[in-house]
């Protein structure tokens, strides 16, 4: 054990000051101690020391090194088929949106008026576009959904009462559930209807001189099927503007695109839509269907977006340079008519069976090593809450090992270089090319043939 010269003997060789240089000093002392730790326990656990003991450490530490370095932040290969996957990060951002956030990476015009050389306003960025892509008179862009239902409701009803149907207050996943952001922004909930019937009728009993608004919530999650019944978006606006009460629609995911909505989003409700129905405020994700970075979006009457802007917590919900670059290119790209080839979400969402098939077909006649493939067919999902329900037909790599079980084979997929991730159906891992970006094939089948 006397042979193990000091941290202090082992920083100093030509090597480890390299490795200094590149990682950090205290992250090699700290690979320096664990490396020495490592060996004083195999050797007395009975192994052979090493000859030489300086270089064998020396020789261990660059991959500890690198290890400890690795942002925990990693990319993954999503092949589970779940389009809006919000637990690998949602959508996938369209190449538009990525060059523009390095391109504006550095300085930019964020609060600063080219015009005048002044200073100039963050929360107008991204609002013309999404105007004229949603028919609003003026939007405004906060950090997610659930910021722009707290602030929405912190802005214009505190104090007041908020009528929501008993159906609509869901809990959408991670903590959203819609009492309990009610009560943080100070409005008071008013709950009319039943879980599984409401009618106009109990909106208008409820309205009364202490009502700030009436709030629509899209059940986006789940489905409740039977004996239902729901008063339509016109039916709310109607009463709203008898009682001069705003109406204010959380509609959880956006689907932007002009046109007739894709055949699998069934009646999903899409921004335009519901103020064309007379919603004064909709409230929508920026990273669900419309498929960019993570943003909430107010958009609708002027007035009350200029109330929501001015309240104090839009200071704290505001968004980066890097979030309206990536909206604005996004937006870009639908605005321009190109969005069903160019955004991801879009193009995954109708991309062809037969398309999906060749790619499969491609990748599996490609595999020659341990891994086999066949073809079945399967379904793709849409995942983070919007189109509950909603099942795309899609052709699915079946995918077994000689050795590994399936459970092994998937979790050395997960642990590979890049990271992938499947499913298991039926002992078997199941890879769908629906969610796998089409740059990426080449790079999945190298993880397969490696494993
Ligand atoms: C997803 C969703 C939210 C939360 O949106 P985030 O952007 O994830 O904060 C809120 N309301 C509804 C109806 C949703 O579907």
């Amino acid at each position: 054990m006397r042979q193990i010269p000091s941290i202090e003997q082992l920083r100093q060789r030509p090597k480890m000051q390299a490795l200094e240089a590149e990682f950090g000093r205290s992250p090699l002392i700290d690979a320096l101690r664990a490396e020495a730790d490592a060996l004083r326990s195999r050797v007395a656990s009975g192994e052979h020391a090493p000859d030489d003991v300086a270089e064998s450490i020396e020789q261990a530490l660059p991959a500890r090194l690198t290890a400890l370095a690795l942002p925990s932040l990693q990319p993954v290969i999503n092949a589970t088929g779940v389009i809006l996957h919000t637990n690998l990060g949602r959508a996938p951002l369209a190449r538009a949106a990525v060059e523009r956030v390095a391109a504006l990476a550095a300085y930019s015009n964020l609060e600063y008026d080219l015009d005048t050389g002044a200073r100039g306003r963050r929360d107008v960025h991204a609002e013309r576009l999404l105007c004229r892509l949603t028919g609003a008179e003026a939007a405004v862009v906060v950090n997610n959904n659930a910021a722009a239902t707290l602030l929405t409701l912190a802005a214009l009803a505190a104090g007041r009462e908020v009528i929501v149907s008993r159906g609509e207050l869901v809990e959408i996943g991670g903590g959203f559930r819609v009492p309990d952001v009610m009560a943080q922004s100070g409005a008071i909930l008013r709950e009319v209807g039943t879980t599984n019937r409401t009618r106009a009728a109990d909106y208008a009993a409820a309205i009364s001189d202490r009502t700030a608004a009436l709030l629509r919530v899209h059940p986006s999650n789940f489905r409740v099927e039977g004996f239902t019944e729901r008063p339509a978006a016109e039916d709310l606006t109607a009463l709203g503007q008898r009682f001069k009460v705003p109406v204010i629609e959380d509609i959880g995911s956006g689907w932007i695109a002009p046109g007739p909505l894709p055949a699998p989003l069934g009646d999903e409700p899409t921004p335009r839509a519901s103020l064309a129905a007379g919603v004064d405020l909709v409230l929508f994700s920026g990273d669900k269907l419309l498929g960019g970075p993570q943003a909430g979006i107010i958009a609708g009457r002027g007035d009350l977006i200029g109330t929501i802007r001015r309240h104090p917590l839009m200071r704290a919900m505001r968004v980066d340079k890097m979030t309206y670059a990536a909206l604005e290119a996004t937006l870009q790209e639908y605005a321009a008519g190109r969005a069903a080839q160019t955004v991801p979400v879009a193009r995954m969402l109708s991309a062809d069976l037969e398309d999906i098939r060749r790619r499969a077909r491609a990748l599996v006649d490609g595999l020659d090593n341990n891994v086999l493939g066949q073809l079945i067919d399967g379904v793709s999902t849409l995942g983070g809450g919007s189109a509950p329900g909603s099942a795309l037909p899609t052709v699915l790599i079946a995918a077994s090992h000689t050795t590994l079980s399936a459970t092994e084979l998937e979790n050395r997929l997960r642990h590979s270089d890049p990271h992938v991730v499947g499913r298991i159906q039926d002992q078997r891992v199941v890879l769908d090319l629906r969610t796998v970006l089409p740059d990426q094939d080449e790079r999945l089948l190298l993880v397969l043939n490696g494993v």
